[in-house]
């Protein structure tokens, strides 16, 4: 048997003694987390500071304070997620018990991406506890020190048969997707992304696919340039460009193009007291191949400024593209480090058109001062998440499922949203063995007369709440009548 193999085995036999049911339990080994982020944010940090050049600050920020933040609004919450959501009556439940009762899964697949080897490694591991189930993470071996210490400190905090730790590459993670899981959640490339799910077919198990993709940016000519420009700045150069969410490439209108690029390379003098190279909070590319791939892209495009570079330390110099077409290489896939294309268009509608003539992105971009031209790209356009005048910042707040769709993924999470994802939603309805004359219309013989009560009662389905609103407006303007008619009542007598 496999080592992956006994994992999964041994998992699923802990989840079996049914251990995680209790709420109790479930806040316990979240707090266990919580210890393992506080106690061991030292490893966390060199970890990061080694795979990506993460400085201390941007590591805290990136990548700890949201799982910190995840870990707390899961545990005061958790006892209402978890809790049976009754649903609307209607006159076929008015009498029963109806409602969905969240439920744990089984064993959840955990397979992390190298660009965030924290926060998305263990924000779906926070759902995966908080719903109840058993997990197996693989976290990406590419940021191989995260990796290690994740092996080797988590097994330290957490239940060591429910939740472990595989640590290897793609044979590994091929070997794991073998066999089956109750859901697989990956992050990472749209291309494995399709190789997990086949996987995950063979046994019926349901994925989450957060997957990446060319995030668009239109600037309208209708907006403060400087306060955008900052804004995307800031955005594209977090971990070197290396975020699923980082604006991809620029769209705007010729007469704005100048001022555009002024504009960031304005704001990277004032972010990196003007040297990238040397400044901490600057990152470095994760590795000579994805160096050699991000420095391939520029190919054919007129360089507007930077495109410095530095192989040995793995450092590309933010750089801004221009003479952009659909057709540039750099336009052929998601560039996932610190160039950042402009095309011009004529309108906002080329624009929506550029957009919709591709796939559909994880997130779209728009700055303008006019919100009708906002609205007019939310209803003309698709994606996982639109942001207007600003980037990235919908990844914080956790009441927004986070998520793509078509090739930019499947399923949505963050807070409640990943414990939903991660959970059995058991519709419950529980009726009671009385009244059985209600139910004749249903039992053979199927006569006319009964298919036409079924018939009404089918087809007039009374929602009860309105029923309810009904009754107390009626009770509560009779009371209005009466209080407004006393006074009336006394001047006569
Ligand atoms: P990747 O797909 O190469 O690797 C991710 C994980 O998949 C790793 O753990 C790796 O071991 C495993 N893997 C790689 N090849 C495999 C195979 N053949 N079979 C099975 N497993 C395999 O992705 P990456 O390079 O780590 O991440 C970059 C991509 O991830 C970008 O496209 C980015 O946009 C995307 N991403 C998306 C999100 C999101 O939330 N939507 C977040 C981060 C990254």
């Amino acid at each position: 048997m496999s080592r992956e193999q006994l994992a999964v085995q041994r998992a699923r036999r802990s989840f079996q003694t049914g251990r995680t049911r209790p709420l109790d339990f479930r806040i316990q080994q979240l707090r266990r987390l919580q210890s393992f982020i506080k106690e061991r944010q030292r490893n966390i940090k060199d970890a990061l500071q080694t795979d990506l050049g993460k400085s201390e600050r941007a590591s805290e920020l990136y990548e700890i304070l949201v799982v910190e933040a995840e870990l707390h609004l899961s545990i005061t919450r958790l006892a209402e997620w978890a809790a049976p959501r009754p649903v609307e009556k209607n006159l076929f439940t008015l009498l029963d018990e109806v409602y969905v009762k969240p439920e744990p899964l089984g064993v959840v697949l955990i397979i992390g991406p190298w660009n965030y080897p924290w926060s998305l490694t263990l924000l779906p591991l926070v759902g995966a506890i908080a719903a109840g189930n058993a997990a197996i993470l693989k976290p990406s071996e590419i940021s191989s020190n995260s990796s290690k210490v994740i092996e080797e400190f988590l097994p330290l905090y957490l239940d060591q048969d429910l939740y472990q730790v595989v640590e290897g590459g793609v044979p590994e993670a091929q070997e794991l997707l073998k066999q089956r899981f109750d859901h697989i959640f990956y992050t990472g490339s749209t291309a494995v992304g399709k190789l997990v799910m086949e996987a995950a077919a063979r046994h019926l198990t349901p994925v989450t696919l957060e997957l990446g993709g060319k995030s668009p940016c239109y600037i309208d000519k209708n907006c403060d340039v400087g306060i955008a420009c900052r804004r995307i700045t800031w955005a594209k150069l977090i971990n070197c460009g290396q975020t699923c969410i980082a604006p991809d490439f620029i769209l705007c209108e010729p007469s704005v193009l100048n001022r555009v690029v002024e504009e960031i390379k304005k704001c990277i003098k004032e972010f990196y007291a003007d040297s990238t190279k040397t400044s901490d909070d600057y990152g470095r590319i994760i590795n000579q191949r994805q160096f050699k791939r991000i420095m391939g892209l520029m190919e054919g495009c007129t360089i507007a400024f930077g495109g410095d570079a530095d192989e040995a330390q793995g450092y590309i110099g933010p750089t801004v593209l221009k003479n952009v077409t659909g057709e540039s290489k750099v336009m052929q896939e998601e560039i996932f480090g610190p160039l950042l294309p402009i095309i011009t268009v004529n309108s906002v509608d080329e624009a929506i058109h550029f957009i919709n003539e591709r796939e559909k992105p994880l997130v779209l971009y728009v700055f303008s001062n006019d919100n009708k031209l906002i609205k007019k790209v939310i209803a003309e356009t698709s994606s996982g998440a639109l942001v207007a005048n600003d980037c990235v910042v919908h990844f914080l707040d956790s009441a927004l499922p986070f998520g793509g769709v078509g090739h930019s993924g499947m399923g949505r999470y963050r807070g409640r949203h990943t414990f939903d994802q991660l959970s059995n939603l058991r519709s419950c309805m529980i009726k009671q063995l009385r009244m059985e004359g209600l139910n004749s219309m249903r039992y053979p013989p199927h006569t006319a007369k009964k298919l036409s009560w079924a018939r009404r009662f089918v087809l007039s389905r009374l929602n009860v709440q309105r029923l309810r609103n009904m009754v107390m407006f009626a009770m509560l303007a009779s009371l209005a009548a009466f209080v407004v008619q006393v006074p009336a009542l006394k001047r006569i007598s």
